[in-house]
This record gives C-alpha cells, sequence and structure tokens, in this order.
C-alpha cells in the first residue's frame, strides 16, 4: 500500500485536526494517544501519527523514527494506566482486521491477557 496525504474523508485524520472528537490522553508534536471508541480490555488506547499513512508497513518505509515514537508513546500510556505492561497491535490490512487505514497501534493492558491471535 502507499502512503497518501492527509484526506478529509480519513477518520483518523479528522480526529487528530479535532474534526472528530476523541478522548485524547496523551499527545506528541508527531502523535496522539486517544482511547477506542469499543474498547476491549480496561486500557484500549489508539496511538496515531499526525501524517498519514495506511498502514505499518507503509510507515516503517517512509519513517522509521515516527514508527519508534509510536512504540514510546504507546509506552507512556500504558506506564500511565498500566504498570507500564502493554500490548501493541498493528492489524495490517483487511484480512487482518484493519478497519481504519491511517495507521494506528492498538495499545492494550490493564487485566492478564491472552494469547489467541485468531
Ligand atoms: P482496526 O480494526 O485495527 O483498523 O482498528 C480500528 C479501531 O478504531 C477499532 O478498534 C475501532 O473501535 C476504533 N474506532 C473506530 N472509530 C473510532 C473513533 O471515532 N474513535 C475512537 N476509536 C474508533
Amino acid at each position: 500500500m502507499t502512503s497518501t496525504p492527509a484526506a478529509h474523508d480519513c477518520l483518523f485524520c479528522r480526529i487528530v485536526a479535532g474534526e472528530v472528537p476523541a478522548t485524547v490522553v496523551a499527545e506528541t508534536a508527531d502523535a496522539v494517544a486517544f482511547r477506542d471508541l469499543d474498547p476491549r480490555a480496561p486500557t484500549h488506547v489508539l496511538v496515531v501519527p499526525r501524517d498519514h499513512h495506511a498502514d505499518v508497513a507503509d510507515l516503517a518505509a517512509a519513517d522509521p523514527d515516527l514508527l519508534a515514537a509510536l512504540v514510546l508513546l504507546g509506552r507512556a500510556v500504558a506506564e500511565q494506566e498500566c504498570g507500564g505492561h502493554f500490548r501493541l497491535v498493528f492489524n495490517t490490512g483487511a484480512e487482518a482486521g484493519q478497519s481504519v487505514f491511517h495507521v494506528h497501534g492498538h495499545v492494550v493492558g490493564g487485566t492478564r491477557l491472552g494469547w489467541s491471535p485468531a
């Protein structure tokens, strides 16, 4: 997939721009962390770059430092909320469960997590 410029039809671009409400829990110059609308764990926060990239592989190819910044923002959220223990999930591609094509890491924690990707 190819990185595309921010578009007004991208939900997470609109959240980053403040055009769609979200519960923001942390932010940096490069990235924003906000609560998932449909949480699957006591902590379920999405970390997204302000710049639009379709998925984590595109982001890694285009801007690896920004990917590292997302991981560190995820850690900061987990330190605030769940003792620094967290799972960071990047669903990549529709078959893998990606439904929003602006890269986002799911920061999940606050409970003992099982291990069943299916
Ligand atoms: P994906 O399925 O990995 O692409 O994850 C998309 C996530 O975005 C899902 O967990 C949704 O619950 C979440 N989501 C969708 N719309 C919103 C919103 O407006 N605010 C916060 N989270 C959202």
